[in-house]
């Protein structure tokens, strides 16, 4: 790797994203699912496989081909609500048996592109109500564009249910869900709609949403989150089912970093060489304060008290700006590399190729 070149780096600890497959593996109460789009860079993928994840979350052909290519024996959930009838016939003969679906019409897709297979497991996306805690306790809701309507479920369970081998519910309590309380309101929410459908279910995924600890975010320990699903799963009395759940961000957001280099500085405005167009997005558009720090290799020694910097990305849009502040050393300037954390998702995974700034640098750091 050319270390003199001009491009931000992506740094992966592979022990972190280790550490964070445990958690799941050993406390999540059901399969654990990756969700794919969070981070597919193939060293991370791997770092999950050899831990034991075998169960991905998958929404385009080409996640499918990746986890394929990556992870032979995975087992691949289709669980995009919405789907072209191609990616459709493609994964079915691929191997994919599980998929998604919020339309009566997709259904019917489903079952056309695979002609009318008796082997498929179905899985309801429910919109969660948003007149209640559900859905709002995250940072990012994401029932806004998908789901079905507690009147369309109900009829959606009766239609599939005859054709489904297994058939599910699922949803998404919405992302960076920073909310404990949330989980236990969609499964109470689910409970509902299975009793008014008078239909029998197999599985229930709880989605993603498991949230990370980035600065002024406090969240509970993972543990909280666990033990308040499975309390939530009995209390409404789906012990007998099958439980799933989509862990994408919290699986790999402290594994990974972005290592930028300063090329200006006016005052306390640091421009950069990433950004919203890059893998700072959240940073951009929604200001959030990821932890920085300081990497100068060689003198002079950072000065030891610290300043606010707003940080200003390459291309030469002005969105491609965020505020922060991040906290430097006072001395921070041209030359100088900053690593920003806890971007091992929804980071490298966002960037684009705007203004002819990007990246293909990923180096692993196996110190803690
Ligand atoms: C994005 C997504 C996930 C992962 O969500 P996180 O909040 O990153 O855990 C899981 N399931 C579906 C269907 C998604 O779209």
């Amino acid at each position: 790797m050319d270390l003199a070149a001009d491009d931000a780096i992506f740094a992966l600890y592979p022990r972190r994203i280790a550490r964070a497959a445990q958690t799941f593996l050993t406390g999540f109460p059901g399969k654990v699912l990756y969700a794919v789009k969070a981070n597919p860079h193939p060293a991370l993928m791997r770092v999950l496989y050899d831990e034991g994840v075998r169960h991905f979350d998958v929404a385009s052909i080409r996640e499918i081909d990746l986890v394929a290519a990556l992870c032979p024996d995975a087992r691949m959930f289709l669980m995009h609500p919405i789907k072209s009838r191609a990616t459709i016939q493609q994964a079915y003969a691929r191997g994919v048996r599980d998929f998604s679906f919020d339309h009566a019409d997709e259904l019917q897709k489903i079952w056309d592109c695979t002609q009318g297979a008796t082997d498929l497991n179905l899985y309801l996306r429910l919109a969660l109500p948003q007149d209640n805690k559900t859905g709002s306790g995250a940072v990012m809701p994401l029932s806004g564009k998908f789901g079905a309507s507690a009147q369309e479920a109900i009829e959606l369970l009766r239609a599939a249910r005859p054709h489904a081998q297994r058939l599910g519910l699922c949803f998404h309590v919405g992302s960076q869900c920073i909310d404990l309380s949330s989980y236990d309101c969609a499964i109470s929410y689910a409970r509902t709609i299975v009793d008014a459908a008078g239909v029998e279910i197999d599985m229930l995924d709880v989605g993603g949403g498991f949230p990370v600890a980035y600065p002024g975010m406090p969240t509970p320990p993972m543990i909280e989150y666990f033990a308040a699903i499975r309390d939530s799963v009995s209390a409404h009395g789906f012990d007998d089912i099958e439980l799933l759940g989509e862990p994408g961000r919290a699986l790999c957001a402290e594994g990974g970093s972005t290592l930028v280099r300063v090329e200006l500085r006016k005052g306390t405005d640091l421009y950069i060489n990433d950004g919203t167009y890059g893998s700072l997005f959240d940073a951009g558009q929604f200001a959030w304060k990821f932890p920085v720090c300081l990497l100068r290799n060689g003198p002079p020694e950072p000065a030891s008290n610290t300043v606010g910097f707003r940080f200003f990305g390459p291309t030469c849009d002005s969105s491609d700006t965020m505020i922060g502040p991040f906290h430097l050393p006072a001395d921070t300037g041209e030359g100088d590399w900053i690593e920003v954390q806890h971007l091992g998702a929804y980071g490298q995974a966002l960037t684009t190729r705007f203004n002819g700034f990007y990246s293909d640098h990923t180096v692993a750091i196996l110190e803690d």
